[in-house]
């Protein structure tokens, strides 16, 4: 019967030779490939132990920046949760009082500030759109769970922490060009008109 795609293929009834039925030049070339891959460069690595270097642009968990004195940077003022497609962001702002300058850089900070890590995809545009040089992805990862709800990342794990010392380092993914392409107003593409 012609089939559909023209592909098909006459089997071959022949009778198999003596050393076909022995399968063993078969076998032996099996070995042989076997045995060749034993010479090439390996290209697994034997993770955990061994880690992969990054790009430089790597985008991985954000982090909220605090200013040169301590203070949260972050106004609440919504630009990121805006830009983010993935409306992976949410916040509650709230207004500093007297006596909290030094905890909050502006007069309205984000009193609650929460990230989905399983809308998030990690594009940057929350970076992108911020006014105020809060918020910035890292080089981290953000570790695997079991559970959904702890996937919602709060201030805890975003905010950094206070001592200057335990500061999330992020000029790392701040190269040369990025700096370039946020200096030039042209190529955002997140821009609001
Ligand atoms: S990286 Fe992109 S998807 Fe993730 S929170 Fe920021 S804007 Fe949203
Ligand atoms: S992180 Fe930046 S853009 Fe987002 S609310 Fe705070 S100040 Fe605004």
């Amino acid at each position: 019967m012609q089939s559909l795609t023209n592909r098909s293929k006459q089997v071959s009834n022949k009778e198999m030779t003596l050393l076909e039925r022995a399968y063993l030049p078969a076998i032996l070339n099996g070995m042989m490939i076997t045995l060749s891959h034993f010479f090439r460069k390996k290209a697994t690595i034997k993770y955990p132990e061994v880690k992969r270097s990054f790009a430089p642009v790597y985008r991985g968990m954000h982090v909220l920046k605090r200013d040169e004195n301590g203070a949260e940077r972050c106004t609440a003022c919504g630009l990121c949760a805006v830009a983010c497609p993935a409306e992976a962001i949410t916040m509650v702002s709230a207004e500093r009082k007297t006596g909290e300058e030094k905890l909050f850089r502006e007069e309205k900070y984000a009193s609650v500030y929460e990230i989905n890590m399983l809308r998030c995809i990690f594009c940057g545009d929350c970076e992108d759109a911020c006014p105020k040089e809060a918020i910035f992805l890292t080089d981290r990862i953000v570790p695997s769970d079991t559970l959904r709800e702890r996937f919602v990342y709060g201030k805890d794990l975003l905010v950094e922490p206070m001592e200057e010392s335990k500061r999330v380092d992020i000029s790392k993914r701040q190269t040369k060009e990025v700096l370039e392409f946020k200096k030039n107003k042209e190529l955002q593409h997140n821009r609001l008109k």
